[in-house]
């Protein structure tokens, strides 16, 4: 039976620490997250982030438009979260409608307050680093990092290890990818053009599911012991499922991560520890 990895418990630690750093802290870090349209997922992410922000005494701020909006208002916006001194971290909350293009906002964040580690100048930054990459002071995509740490939260020593990475978004899959292959790891990146997901993924001593369907990863595809990190977000009605089927690869796996509880907390956790080490670069 699978050790259930409880990222609740993780974050906790985490979020403890950055509360008593903040409080020490004469001016307090500030962190704008912005939402266009209704979608109401993404209403729950962003007052999930907001009421974060509250526990561990960041100042937050919530700017929320209507899916409307044009792409010229939201970059103006921008500009002005930009140059607020009030605000070190911006996060612009995806998807956006789709007459907005992601990237162009994404390249309007001043990559200083760029929370996410979303602007190109960043991304570049850390994919060009050949050491291996400290968690503590680097600006790092917010999900990426939460698997890494919780990972590494066990002791589980990645160098040497067959990863299989389910999923190739800028967000989550590419990054996650990258990050295990800095940490030492071999690592196969899957698709939805994947000819063999259930060979690839058997491979893997580490499986990573960052998709977006319920029950895409079944025990079959598992390798016996692996270290299974489920990403996905899937709500149906009230309730939220990840990819894995998590009772039966319970079953085969070493380590698994429930969802609800277990990477979702962790990037909330990741999101105020990067606002507050961009606080800290701003304001040393
Ligand atoms: P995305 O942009 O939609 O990317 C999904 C990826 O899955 C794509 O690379 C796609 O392949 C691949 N894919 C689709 N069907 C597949 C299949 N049958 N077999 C193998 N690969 C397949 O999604 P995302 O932004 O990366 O998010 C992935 C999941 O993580 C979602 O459920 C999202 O809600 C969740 N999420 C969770 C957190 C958290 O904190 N827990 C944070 C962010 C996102 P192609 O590239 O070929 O299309």
């Amino acid at each position: 039976m699978a050790i259930i990895l409880d990222g609740v418990v993780v974050s906790h630690m985490i979020t403890s620490s950055i509360k008593n750093q903040v409080a020490k802290m004469e001016r307090k870090p500030g962190l704008a997250v912005v939402l266009v349209g209704d979608d109401p997922a993404s209403h729950i992410y962003v007052n999930a982030k907001e009421e974060a922000c509250h526990e561990v005494g960041i100042y937050s701020r919530k700017i929320i438009l209507p899916a409307t909006t044009s792409e010229m208002s939201l970059l103006d916006d921008i500009k002005r979260l930009n140059a607020d001194a009030a605000i070190d971290g911006i996060l612009v909350q995806l998807p956006l409608p789709d007459h907005i293009d992601e990237a162009t906002v994404l390249a309007a964040v001043d990559p200083r307050k760029d929370v996410d580690c979303l602007h190109p100048d960043n991304i570049a930054k850390y994919r060009t680093q050949t050491e291996k990459i400290d968690l503590e002071s680097s600006l790092l995509p917010c999900t990426p990092k939460g698997i890494i740490k919780l990972i590494e939260s066990t002791g589980y020593e990645i160098e040497g290890k067959k990863a299989v990475v389910v999923g190739r978004s800028f967000l989550i899959g590419k990054p996650t990818a990258f990050l295990l292959e800095n940490r030492g790891a071999v690592v196969t990146v899957c698709h939805s053009q994947t000819a063999n997901l259930k060979e690839e993924v058997l491979t893997g001593d580490i499986a990573i599911a960052a998709v977006g369907k319920k029950d895409l990863i079944t025990a079959d595809m598992i390798k016996l012991g692996a270290f299974v990190v489920d990403v996905g977000t899937n709500r149906i009605g009230d309730q939220v499922y990840g990819d894995v089927d998590f009772e039966k690869v319970s079953e085969v796996a070493g380590y698994i991560t429930p969802v609800p509880g277990g990477v979702g907390p962790m990037t909330i956790a990741m999101l105020l520890e990067n606002t507050l080490l961009l606080a800290e670069q701003s304001h040393p």
